[in-house]
Parts: C-alpha cells; sequence; structure tokens
C-alpha cells in the first residue's frame, strides 16, 4: 500500500542529523531468537531495548531504516495521555483501572526524560507543553482537564494560563487560554530511534534494515517470518508496524485507518524574533479537532504541523497547504521561508484508543492515532512486562477492546473523512 524506500524522507530531522544516520545489515540467511519484533518505530524499539536489558535474545525486522516512518518524521511533542484523552478509557475500565493506566503515563514521561543520559545519548529534550483553547467554549475543556487531572489521576502539576499571562508564554492572537503541563516535554524523535537503536545493539540485540516481513506463520516451534533474503524464528513475535500493517496481518490492519500528517521547518529565525515567539520554549498543541502543533527547535526554527488527509496519502505541496496555518497562528511570520515540508501516517484506530494485546505468543502495538511519543513507551512496556511474566498492565489495555472499522479499509476512509469534515466545520463556529 505504501511505497517504503531505503532512504529518509527529506525532513528537517534526516537533513540535520548529526554525522551519517547508521546503515543497519539486510538479513540474509535463518536466525533463531527469543523474541522476534517486526517495526523498528518507537513501539518496536523501546520493546526490544527493554527485553535485551532484561537478557532475552531479540532480533528486530525493519522493512527500512530504523525510524524510517512516524517515529523518525514527528512532532517531537512527548505530552502526557493518549490521542482519545481519558474518558473512554475510564468508560473502558473504571476509574480505579484507568488510574492505573494514567500512572504508567506519568512513569513513561520520567523514562522518556533519564533514557538518554541513562544510555548516553542527547536529544535535543526541553521540558513543558502549552494545550492552548482558540474557541470560547474550549476554554471550558481546559478548566474541566485539569480539574479531573486532579481529583481523578491525582496530576497536580497542571496550570491554567489566562488570557492576560499568555503573552508571556506565545506571541499569538489566536488563543484565549492555555495549560502548562511541565512534565511533558519535546525532542529530536530521529536521535532518540537512533540512541534506543544504539542501545539495543549494545545490550546484545540484533536489528536489520531493508528486511521486509512478507509474512509470518505459527508453528510449533514458534513464529516464523519471511524476508525477500532470509527468515527468522522467534518463539515470541511482537508486531510494531504502525500504519503500515496493511497486508501481514489483516486482522490487526482492519483496526486501523492510515491518515496522512505533514509539517513544515522555517529556516533558523532571529534569535529574538524566535525568543519572542515562545518566550519559555514550550511545544504547543490546540485543543481544536484538527489541531495545529508546532515549536522551537534547537537551531531556532519553527516547526510547524496543521491539518491531516484520508483520502489521498499526503497533500503534493505540504508548504502551501501548511502555510495559511501557520500564518494564522503567528501573522509576524507572514512570508517566512519554510526549509522543510514532509509527511508521514498515523495509524488512527476508530475510537483513538490504543490497540495493545496479545494472543498466544503474538503480541501487536498500534493505534497510538497520531499521539505515540509517550503512549509508546507506556505499551512497550506493558508488552515487555507480559513476556517476562507479569501482565497485569497488559491486561488493561486488553480491556480497552478495539472494534474493527466499520465498511472495512474501502468505506474507512470516506466515513472517517465525512466525519472529520463536520468536526472542523465545527471547530470553525
Ligand atoms: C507527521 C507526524 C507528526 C506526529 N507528531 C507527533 C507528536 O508531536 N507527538 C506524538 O506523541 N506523536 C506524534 N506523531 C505520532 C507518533 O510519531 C507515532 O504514534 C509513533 O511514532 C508510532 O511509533 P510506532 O513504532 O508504533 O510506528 P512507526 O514509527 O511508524 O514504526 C513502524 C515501523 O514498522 C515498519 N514496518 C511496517 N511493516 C513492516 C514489515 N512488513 N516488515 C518490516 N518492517 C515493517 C515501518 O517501516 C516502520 O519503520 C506524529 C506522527 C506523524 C506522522
Amino acid at each position: 500500500m505504501f511505497k517504503q524506500s531505503a532512504q529518509h524522507v527529506a525532513s528537517y530531522y534526516a537533513r540535520t542529523y548529526p554525522g551519517p544516520i547508521p546503515l543497519r545489515p539486510t538479513l540474509a540467511g535463518r536466525e533463531e531468537t527469543e523474541v522476534l519484533i517486526v517495526g523498528a518505530g518507537f513501539s518496536g524499539l523501546h520493546t526490544a531495548l527493554r527485553l535485551a536489558l532484561a537478557g532475552k535474545r531479540v532480533c528486530l525486522l525493519e522493512v527500512s531504516r530504523v525510524a524510517w516512518a512516524a517515529s523518525g518524521r514527528n512532532g517531537g511533542q512527548a505530552l502526557l495521555g493518549w490521542s482519545c484523552d481519558m474518558p473512554p478509557l475510564e468508560k473502558a475500565l473504571g476509574l480505579e483501572r484507568s488510574r492505573r493506566l494514567w500512572d504508567s503515563m506519568r512513569w513513561a514521561a520520567a523514562e522518556l526524560r533519564e533514557l538518554p543520559q541513562r544510555h548516553g545519548f542527547e536529544v535535543d529534550y526541553r521540558r513543558g507543553s502549552l494545550w492552548t483553547a482558540v474557541l470560547p467554549r474550549r476554554v471550558r475543556l481546559l478548566q474541566e482537564a485539569q480539574a479531573d487531572a486532579l481529583a481523578k489521576w491525582g496530576y497536580a502539576a497542571l496550570r491554567l494560563i489566562g488570557r492576560d499571562e499568555l503573552p508571556e508564554w506565545i506571541a499569538s492572537p489566536r488563543y484565549l487560554a492555555a495549560l502548562y503541563d511541565p512534565e511533558a516535554a519535546h525532542l529530536n524523535p530521529l536521535k532518540l530511534a537512533q540512541g534506543l537503536a544504539a542501545a539495543i545493539e549494545r545490550a546484545g540485540g540484533r536489528i536489520y534494515e531493508q528486511s521486509q516481513v512478507l509474512d509470518y506463520r505459527e508453528s510449533a516451534a514458534g513464529y516464523i517470518a519471511r524476508t525477500a533474503k532470509g527468515e527468522v524464528r522467534g518463539e515470541v513475535l511482537v508486531l510494531a508496524c504502525n500504519a503500515y500493517i496493511d497486508r501481514l496481518d489483516r486482522q490487526l490492519s482492519s483496526r486501523l485507518l492510515p491518515v496522512g500528517s505533514y509539517q513544515v521547518a522555517t529556516v533558523p529565525l532571529d534569535p529574538e524574533l524566535a525568543h519572542s515567539l515562545l518566550p519559555q520554549d514550550s511545544c504547543v498543541i490546540d485543543n481544536q479537532f484538527v489541531p495545529d502543533y508546532f515549536r522551537l527547535t534547537p537551531d531556532r526554527r519553527l516547526l510547524f504541523g496543521g491539518g491531516c488527509t484520508y483520502l489521498g496519502g499526503i497533500p503534493r505541496d505540504i508548504a502551501a497547504a501548511t502555510r495559511p496555518h501557520l500564518e494564522r497562528v503567528f501573522p509576524q511570520l507572514r512570508g517566512v521561508e519554510l526549509e522543510f515540508a514532509w509527511g508521514g501516517h498515523i495509524d488512527v484506530s476508530l475510537k483513538r484508543t490504543p490497540d495493545i494485546g496479545r494472543q498466544g505468543q503474538r503480541y501487536w502495538l498500534q493505534g497510538f492515532s497520531g499521539h505515540g511519543v509517550l503512549p509508546t513507551l507506556a505499551g512497550a512496556r506493558a508488552v515487555s512486562e507480559a513476556i517476562l511474566g507479569d501482565d497485569a498492565l497488559l491486561a488493561l489495555y486488553q480491556a480497552i477492546g478495539n472494534p474493527r472499522f466499520p465498511g472495512g479499509t474501502l468505506l474507512a476512509a470516506p466515513l472517517e473523512a465525512a466525519g472529520k469534515a463536520w468536526y472542523r466545520l465545527r471547530d470553525l463556529i
């Protein structure tokens, strides 16, 4: 369905990566392992690292390059919570069990802060996010989110910033209020993925690039995954393929809709101008149904995403599609040069709830619905702990239940596009 290439897309992250991005071998011949993982994005990498450090033999197969897909191209916003927010999780699990899931999200935020130091790599980590409101009625959503966080999830860190105080945080006329989260962060996702991959290899794990799993089968001796030049047998199989699962596992792909998402990076801005846009260097996402999200990079570019596509993949001219969103937020940047523009795919589940589970010794992580920097780490903990014998966290995810898209892949996209058009209209009113 998607064309994978042996090169990273021309994103800000790939083009400014310090030094050559490591090239890993292609699988040739037969291999045996304890845990066989398909997909080297955050889901597969975090799972592999946790298991390798626990002494398991792991082997990771990647069709393209480590973090070639969403994990190497995203906005780098490490926000607490899932794409669906907490209400659907509370509805599915009840208060006490959804609180345990929330606690694992806080664990993920703390873990991500420490991982680079622990394994000796750099991710340009910066603390703090703003969740902003454009519409008066959605200021109330911020207030409710803050109250719920305290009462239900025991999370007292959020701070509501009113309109008067907003200029100290963001130089935009578009917003009425914001919720500041000091435990959230932003970072360079490609550096994170490459740091994880190197740590896996140091712990004895094997990673093969340009090794697409064409199919897999279950046998008495475990799972056998076949690539063009070889095969790997693993006692345990972990599928971490995101929106690209496609024909490899029809059961999993029937619960996902691949959606195009894209962003731009400006040229480096004048230091004073850059500082004036976001004086506290927080990342920002608004609470519109189709949100704008943005942040500054260490070399003072504005990285900006807004909009998504359902039916035709990614817009041909991403910069032209994104510029009006950017200039609506920051009119002072009208005409600014956009040096990089790139897109990727997100794996939207019907209720935007995470789809993480197990059948026999076959595990999967998907359904992050465009919000996966921290959720993939929380999910990887659940899967790796289950593989090591403790399935308490995984049981929570399995109780959420993720339905198929009605009408299968043919109808899912038009239905989702129609639904989104309705919500976009509501964003405008
Ligand atoms: C433009 C964009 C902006 C985003 N911004 C944010 C953000 O700011 N904050 C946030 O939290 N989330 C964001 N996300 C979402 C986040 O990036 C994802 O949820 C997360 O990276 C998913 O990680 P993953 O490992 O599950 O999937 P991926 O990173 O997509 O990895 C899946 C891997 O599996 C490989 N694969 C697939 N099929 C096979 C096969 N048959 N054989 C071998 N390998 C295979 C793919 O090549 C790919 O490398 C964004 C996503 C996009 C696209």
